[in-house]
């Protein structure tokens, strides 16, 4: 593969979701059908950077993360010899969105107009709300990039506001039908902002919020503690180990239903025609033999059961057949359970000695004459013998003894 892809959020969750449908997304860029519900979330993501651009306001920023990154005058057309924000009026706020709206993806005329409908409803509401609460946005939609102790990350983020306690607050919008806390607790998109926000800004972050735009509900939670990120940069360690060693399985799961990668993908891909009898005969094959082998299993320890109650009766360890001979063999372990003399060994300072319990650890203590008497007896006393009885084949013409 050439260059490592810095991951997004989304990238980073495909690939934990399903290896192959990465590589199909991000190697082989195939494209996926469009859905009515991403082109809503699209429409209004962007109706939402166009109302809330004009009020974003400098703030400092983190230097030297990268060269490509858009500065916030970029943003802030109207740079730091600004006038005061304007608002949208809402005719302005929808007729930005009838300049966005996209009927892409829609099922049907119905739904089409169902989901215009909500969004000019759900947009009307925001605005007032947003009038309400005049929030001091310092960037919308901010492409952010970083090395996350080594991992190049990036992510757009929809909106980063500056609180009334001296921070940041990073705010993602959602469209979708439900949201809870725990999405917001629990959202590792918010933690991957986290951390490209505070590698990004001087402002420590205060809080992180997801919006759900349908009921107006801002979910807010704390910024994750260093533990917590700990273990997603693990995750994101994990998942850029597995591109780089191209390990591109497929991972069937519910995700697959809407995956529109089935046709090319062998958990969901039929034999061709062609080799069908020949590999349904082979199946058919397997599956006979499978259970020929379960039988052959349960018949053949029977048959040895049987034999080594005969030998210990006769007192013999050779029995003839027809073509060879059966030889008894015998195997012996032993094993130790240190538990009761755990103490015992702790006040000896032998612990470490038989730090695994393992039988060659164990003998070597009870074998070792500078070890006091007692512990050795003790711990030999631990010791179970376990002895098992197996047959060996031996030719007919084999060597017996003599
Ligand atoms: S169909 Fe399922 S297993 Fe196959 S690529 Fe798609 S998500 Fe992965």
């Amino acid at each position: 593969m050439a260059a490592l892809p810095a991951l997004s959020y989304s990238s980073f969750r495909t690939y934990e979701e399903c290896p192959l449908r990465w590589r199909f997304l991000y190697i082989d860029k195939l494209p996926e059908a469009p859905r009515g519900y991403f082109t809503f979330g699209r429409v209004i993501h962007s109706v939402l950077e166009q109302l809330v651009a004009p009020l974003v306001v400098p703030t400092a920023r983190r230097a030297g993360e990268s060269d490509r990154q858009r500065t916030l005058d970029e943003f802030h057309a109207r740079g730091r010899d600004a006038t005061p924000p304007r608002w949208f009026s809402p005719d302005e706020l929808l007729e930005a969105y009838a300049r966005e709206w996209s009927a892409e993806g829609y099922s049907s005329p119905e739904e089409e107009s169902r989901y215009k409908a909500l969004g000019r409803e759900l947009l009307l509401r925001y605005y007032d709300f947003l009038l309400r609460e005049r929030p001091v946005p310092v960037a919308v939609e901010e492409h952010l990039e970083t090395r996350w102790d080594g991992i190049p990350v990036h992510g757009y983020v929809d909106r980063i506001d500056r609180t009334a306690s001296g921070g940041l607050e990073i705010v993602d919008y959602k469209t979708s039908r439900e949201l809870s806390n725990d999405d917001a607790r629990e959202s590792d998109q918010l933690s991957l902002y986290q951390v490209l926000v505070e590698k990004n800004y001087a402002e420590p972050v205060h809080g992180l919020t997801l919006y759900h735009l349908r009921s107006l509900t801002p979910l807010r939670t704390e910024p994750r503690d260093r533990a917590s990120l700990v273990g997603l940069h693990d995750r994101f360690g994990t998942v850029l180990d597995g591109i780089r060693a191209e390990a591109f399985e497929p991972a069937p799961g519910r995700h697959c239903m809407r995956c529109d990668f089935r046709d090319r993908c062998p958990e969901f891909r039929t034999v061709p025609p062609v080799e069908g009898a020949r590999l349904r005969s082979l199946v058919d094959r397997f599956e006979s033999l499978r259970a020929e082998e379960g039988r052959l299993e349960v018949e053949l320890r029977r048959t040895a059961d049987e034999l080594h109650r005969a030998a210990e009766e006769l007192g013999v360890h050779r029995v003839p057949g027809t073509r060879s001979t059966l030889v008894r063999r015998r195997e012996e372990a032993w094993q130790y359970s240190l538990d009761p003399v755990r103490p015992l060994l702790d006040r000896s300072g032998l612990s470490t000695r038989v730090g695994t319990g393992s039988t060659e650890e164990v003998r070597r203590l009870v074998r070792d004459p500078d070890v006091d008497p007692e512990v050795r007896r003790k711990v030999a006393e631990t010791g179970a013998r376990r002895v098992k009885w197996y047959w060996e084949l031996e030719e007919a013409s084999g060597d017996r003894p003599s």
